[in-house]
């Protein structure tokens, strides 16, 4: 007998590029935007939104991307900053080391220092990622990685905090998603 297995791959499998577009998981403010670029933005993450909505594996993806793997990118309806508001809420954060293949290569000229990223931090403490990558010339992504990297060395610094933290439940993790924004943009 023959047994056929259905697989359906996700749509973030089948279409990579738009989870990966940055606009998308690292949204610029409305400022830096025509009101056609935003318009364009709006269409595209609506769009993006409504397939990770239908998609069968939301709520495992969701829950993997808050709780376990600090990945890049569009996710479960989720930006980068979502995803670091749900954790905030829930008091949690993902112990990851930096050198993970997870994440986005940087894009742009020249690398961008550790030291570089952190100084601007320091001058410009009220800056969006997005702001300090302009100013960097570099993209979104590699000051997260940065500033991700020296919470990591912080944590390292502060073991002694080492208290097991419950992971939390499912729900829990649905709870704070549905109060953001971005869980109502479909
Ligand atoms: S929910 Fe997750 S697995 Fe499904 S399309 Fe979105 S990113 Fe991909």
């Amino acid at each position: 007998m023959t047994v056929t297995v259905d697989v359906v791959s996700p749509p973030c499998a089948t279409e990579p590029e738009v989870y990966h577009d940055e606009q998308l998981h690292a949204p610029p403010s409305r400022a830096d935007l025509s009101s056609a670029d935003w318009e364009r933005l709006n269409v595209k993450r609506a769009a993006a939104h409504r397939q990770c909505a239908g998609c069968p594996m939301m709520v495992d993806c969701l829950y993997r991307a808050v709780v376990e793997v600090d990945v890049s990118g569009f996710v479960a309806c989720t930006t980068e900053d979502d995803r670091a508001e749900i954790r905030r809420q829930l008091g949690i954060e993902i112990q990851q080391s930096s050198t993970t293949p997870y994440g986005t290569a940087r894009v742009g000229s020249g690398p961008v220092s550790h030291d570089a990223v952190m100084a601007a931090r320091q001058a410009y403490p009220k800056d969006t990622c997005h702001q300090l990558a302009e100013r960097l010339d570099c993209s979104t992504s590699t000051v997260k990685r940065h500033l991700r990297r020296a919470r990591e060395q912080k944590l390292v610094q502060g073991a002694a905090v080492t208290a097991a933290v419950r992971a939390p439940s499912v729900d829990a993790v649905l709870d704070c998603f549905d109060q953001l924004e971005s869980s109502r943009v479909a």
